[in-house]
Formats: C-alpha cells, structure tokens, sequence
C-alpha cells in the first residue's frame, strides 16, 4: 500500500517553518485506513502487546483501532486537566511549542506490555514523555508504532532502543 498518497503536506502550520503532514485524507479512506491498523496490529501481535497507549489527540484515532484489533485495553495519555482521577505527569518539548502529558495513575500495571502507538515522529519528545510514563508505572515498553516519521528531526534518539515500526517516512 502506497500510504503517502493519502498524506497531505501542509506548509507553514500550524507556525511558520513547519512541513504538517495531514493523516486525515488517509484515515478517510477505508481500505488505507484498515491496512495501516492492521500492519500495527500485526506488529503487536508478533510482540506479545497486552495493552496500547496512544497519546493525545492523534494517537487516539490511531491507537484505539490497533488496541481493539488485538483484543487488547487502550490507554488514552491525555493533556493535563483531561483526566478525572489520580494521574502521574511528565513535561516535554514539542517540535513546536511545550507539553504535558497524563496518564490515570492505575491505567497500567507492572508485567503490561504496552505497545505506544501515535500518528507521528517527530523530535521524539511526545514519545519520551509517554515511555516514562509507562516506566513510571513499571509496566514492560514492547514497541512503538507510527503512521509516520520525520527522519530529519532524528526523534528516534529519544526512542531507547525500543523496536519500531513506521508506516511512511520523510
Ligand atoms: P514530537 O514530540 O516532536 O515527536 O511530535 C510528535 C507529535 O506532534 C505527534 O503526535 C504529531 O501529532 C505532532 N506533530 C509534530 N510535528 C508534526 C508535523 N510536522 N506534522 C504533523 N504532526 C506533527
């Protein structure tokens, strides 16, 4: 499958100097869009993932399907003030602008495999922030997934040495 096609490049958003790449033309067409879950459910499934995490907001539309494909739970990791209970936090740089992420304090659990699935890499600072969230919590990292990544920005330095998957790379 030719992913890229469905990929749109939108230059100067959402600031100036930034290349988006639009997933929504292909999570918009149905067959693009079961093939690309499949292919990152395949990869869970080979590394024996018993939970996923996406993070906000991307990762859910991404993240959840794959975890309902397994037959696995979703762990939604969500911006601050999101989440109703007791969570544990972490504060990352974004390629544009800073964050914090949260995940519920008992979402995971020590001896989870979580397989941390978003739509993109980028500088790798949203996916460090959710590593140690999952450290944190003393659950097993198995492998990240991706619709897409930014090789440029070399994001996979802040990756540890995690198996990976990615879909489309630029
Ligand atoms: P990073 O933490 O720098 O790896 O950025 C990853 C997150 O930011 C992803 O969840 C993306 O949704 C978003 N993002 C960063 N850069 C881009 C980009 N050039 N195009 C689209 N989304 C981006």
């Amino acid at each position: 499958m030719d992913y890229a096609k469905y990929i749109k490049n939108v230059p100067d958003f959402p600031i100036e100097g930034i290349q988006f790449k639009d997933i929504t033309p292909l999570i918009g067409e149905g067959k693009a869009f079961h093939q690309a879950i499949e292919e990152l459910a395949e990869f869970g499934r080979t590394l024996g993932a018993t939970k996923v995490i996406g993070p906000d907001a991307r990762g859910f539309i991404i993240g959840a399907p794959v975890a309902c494909v397994l037959q696995v739970g979703f762990v939604p990791v969500r911006k601050p003030g999101k989440l109703p209970r007791k969570v544990i936090s972490y504060d990352y740089e974004l390629e544009y602008g800073k964050n914090t992420l949260c995940m519920h304090a008992d979402a995971i659990k020590a001896g989870d495999k979580v397989l941390i699935i978003d739509d993109l890499l980028a500088t790798g600072g949203t996916m460090e922030a959710t590593i140690k969230l999952v450290e944190t919590a003393k659950a097993e990292v198995v492998g990240l997934g991706f619709m897409i990544e930014l090789t440029a920005l070399d994001g996979r330095k802040k990756c540890g040495n995690y198996p990976i998957k990615v879909l489309i790379q630029y």
